[in-house]
């Protein structure tokens, strides 16, 4: 009998059961890695209703990365110029705690900022909320999901009433159209997309659509690839809605009661004629009326979107576009229908419902809703009016806060902004600028680290227990399976001990993880996400997918805001918790769906005589953001050696450029060098670059050093998808 943990990958949301065996129990031969050091074997739970025993190879080669740099004590130091000195746990708190009081004292609450990660458990993100938005008063708690997800957030909050993807990956193998936009799902959610894939290849008759600037290995599988301008998604999905309203292709029962607002839409795509579209797009006009096709003969249509439709300046007017079509054709709430937003990170859907953005409160609750903070305040045990009525700072706001002297107080915990944010000379300055950072994490060194002023090591992923919540609502128990390193403490545990140091002892008065998760769920009560039958006895038995409310856990959500019963609409599918919005109700004031009304603003930095091609970013198959992990592990490494810029033909040749030239990128902010990779995957006009590499790993090759903070004026989220750059040869390369 072998010992056997199951647990989740630590990776992306599509949330893979992972089954870890100990090296000496792991069978005849102790599993090794490539420098023959034992480590943890490594394979897919079969058992786990997301991923059903498959795992792709980030997954499967996770161990190798554990023991590798990691930070093993509290280090501190006056200022940056200073080395750092190993510190106790004592000093390095009292430290902080010191620092907080007088910069809450001097500047005010709002001066205190910390930015957090998707990497989070639930817990950890929890007590953080707890202990910002509750007990400090601040609502300026922001993770990096900031530049993932944030625009899937607020589509879904405005067009549904409530954030939660309304779909389940069984779905997958359910739709008759797949609709992929902005996405490289076989690269960056590569079991999400092999189960798409699997049903598209069985079923001939089943569509899927690619809508993507490159001719991606997800563009390669699709029936039809529209290769669209960067920054023309809405033109393209309006002419759609144009197409579809001229074929009668929509669900008018549904429009009628199930939604508001179809008029003024419908108003909108009035101005959307094929042919204008398709060339606005860049596309030809049959490219674009087979995907109208497609998707108006489908039953069920299944939309997938990630970080090409969210990382954007209209990001929330793209996630309702495309919500829109699901509305006027009534595909959602149904087996193999609706609009499905792909989490990046594996904890960022726990991050929603914990409420781990700056704008949100736990159980999918809004800072600017008085109720909410009123509800909030009894069950913490807070005075009323303590929760700040102002939503907290976003990731970017909190460079600028750094910038203008307003942020006194900076925790980042679990991520790497000194590689992953935009504009990177400029957040580098700002972070250099900081007053005090505190640094929180597993590994060192890492870019980040080098802007702080105290480092705090962080227990990571099989080291803590704590819940995890995937892209289809599906909630996993990740229990402790392995020794912490060094004097390594959970996240949670960190800021619960300063909570208490600041005078919260009842407040933070948790045993451990598991009575963490016992408060947490109960704040979720009645919400969308409800999930006060979750216990972690239940999940040591198998992940459960919310809604899973404590008295009736087979039936899904309930919502606390008022909802309207609709009527003369077929209800025939049952409500659970597999799919949102079953009964065609939703958590908004009169229970309809809203359509939105937007004309395209395109790039916020278009194409110019200066800075001719549009530059776009992304993510590979076996990388993992900013590469802290990944980095380390031989395997990954020998795939993807080295950055590289992704050309056309017809741009390389008029640039002289050949295959492996080096070539430096400007931007109207920095510059970068890559070996080009001449091809025609890439559209002429556009190029891409890779986002993983940070200084550590290239110098100078650094991808957000060319991008842009401009951001969606709903979600925040940046446009790190599309900036104008020149490109040129380096001489001698
Ligand atoms: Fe992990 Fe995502 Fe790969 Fe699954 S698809 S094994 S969750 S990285």
């Amino acid at each position: 009998m072998t010992n056997s943990t199951k647990t989740l990958c630590p990776y992306c949301g599509v949330g893979c059961g992972l089954e870890v065996t100990p090296p000496a129990q792991s069978g005849k031969a102790t599993h090794r890695d490539s420098e023959g050091t034992p480590i943890w074997r490594v394979r897919g739970d079969r058992d786990h209703p997301s991923s059903q025993g498959k795992v792709c190879v980030k997954g499967a080669t996770v161990s190798e990365s554990l023991d590798k740099n990691r930070l093993k004590y509290p280090m501190m130091r006056d200022s940056l110029d200073q080395p750092f000195r190993r510190v106790s746990w004592d000093e390095a708190l009292d430290r902080i705690v010191l620092q907080l009081q007088t910069v809450r004292f001097t500047q005010g609450p709002e001066a205190i900022c910390m930015y957090g990660s998707g990497q989070f458990q639930t817990e950890d993100y929890y007590i953080a909320q707890k202990l910002l938005k509750g007990c400090l008063g601040t609502n300026n708690f922001d993770a990096n999901s900031r530049l993932c997800m944030s625009s899937a957030v607020s589509g879904y909050i405005q067009s549904f009433g409530s954030d939660g993807p309304p779909c389940c990956y069984e779905d997958l193998e359910q739709t008759d159209c797949a609709f992929l936009i902005g996405t490289n799902t076989a690269e960056c959610h590569p079991i999400v997309f092999n189960r798409l894939h699997k049903h598209c290849k069985k079923n001939r008759k089943v569509k899927m659509i690619v809508v993507d600037p490159r001719r991606t290995s997800t563009a390669e599988a699709a029936d039809l690839h529209l290769a669209i301008r960067p920054g023309t998604d809405i033109d393209l999905l309006n002419g759609i809605a144009h197409l579809l309203m001229r074929w009668g292709k929509i669900n008018t029962l549904f429009i009628d009661d199930c939604t508001r607002d179809f008029p003024l839409y419908a108003d909108i795509i009035r101005h959307y004629p094929p042919e204008l579209v398709a060339r606005k797009c860049g596309i030809r006009l049959d490219e674009l009326e087979k995907a109208a096709r497609y998707w108006g003969d489908a039953e069920r249509v299944l939309s997938l979107w990630s970080m090409g439709m969210n990382q954007s300046s209209e990001g929330t007017a793209k996630v309702r576009t495309l919500i829109n079509l699901h509305l006027m054709t009534g595909t959602l709430g149904r087996p193999g229908s609706g609009p499905f937003s792909l989490t990046g990170q594996p904890n960022a859907m726990g991050g929603r419902e914990a409420g781990g953005l700056a704008h949100i409160l736990p159980g999918y609750r809004l800072v600017k809703n008085p109720q909410h903070r009123a509800e909030l305040e009894q069950l913490w045990g807070l005075n009323p009016g303590q929760i700040s009525p102002e939503p907290g700072l976003t990731a970017w706001d909190m460079i600028l806060g750094l910038e203008t002297g307003a942020v006194g107080f900076l925790w980042i915990a679990a991520t790497n902004p000194a590689v992953s944010m935009p504009d990177l000379e400029r957040t580098k300055a700002a972070l250099k600028q900081s007053p005090f950072t505190v640094y929180q994490d597993a590994y060192y060194p890492t870019e980040t680290a080098a802007y702080a002023h105290v480092i705090l090591p962080a227990a990571q992923w099989s080291e803590k227990t704590g819940t995890m919540t995937n892209s289809e609502r599906v909630v996993t128990l990740c229990p402790q399976f392995r020794h912490r390193v060094g004097e390594s403490r959970a996240d949670w545990e960190i800021f619960a001990e300063v909570g208490r140091r600041l005078g919260f002892r009842e407040q933070f008065d948790f045993a451990d993880s598991a009575a963490v998760h016992r408060e947490f769920v109960q704040l979720t009560r009645g919400r969308v996400c409800d999930m006060t039958g979750i216990t972690y006895e239940q999940l040591q038995e198998a992940p459960i997918q919310w809604p899973h409310p404590e008295e009736n856990p087979d039936v899904g959500a309930g919502f606390t805001d008022k909802v309207l019963p609709t009527s003369n609409v077929t209800k025939s599918a049952p409500t659970n918790s597999k799919r949102l919005y079953t009964d065609w109700r939703f958590p908004t004031a009169d229970g309809r769906a809203k359509f939105a009304a937007y004309h395209s603003r395109g790039l916020a930095e278009p194409p110019d005589p200066n800075y001719p091609l549009v530059l776009t970013t992304g993510r590979l198959y076996g990388h993992w953001h900013t590469q802290t992990r990944t980095g380390r592990i031989p395997k990954i490494q020998q795939m993807h050696p080295q950055p590289f810029l992704e050309i056309h033909p017809r741009d390389a040749q008029k640039l002289g450029i050949e295959e492996g030239n080096w070539v430096e990128v400007r931007s109207r902010r920095g510059k970068s060098r890559f070996p080009a990779q001449v091809t025609k995957a890439i559209a002429p006009g556009t190029v891409f670059v890779p986002m993983h590499w940070g200084a550590l790993w290239a110098a100078n090759s650094e991808a957000n050093a060319l991008t842009h903070p401009e951001s969606c004026p709903d979600s925040g989220q940046p446009e790190l998808k599309a900036c104008a750059v020149q490109v040129s040869l380096v001489p001698e390369s």
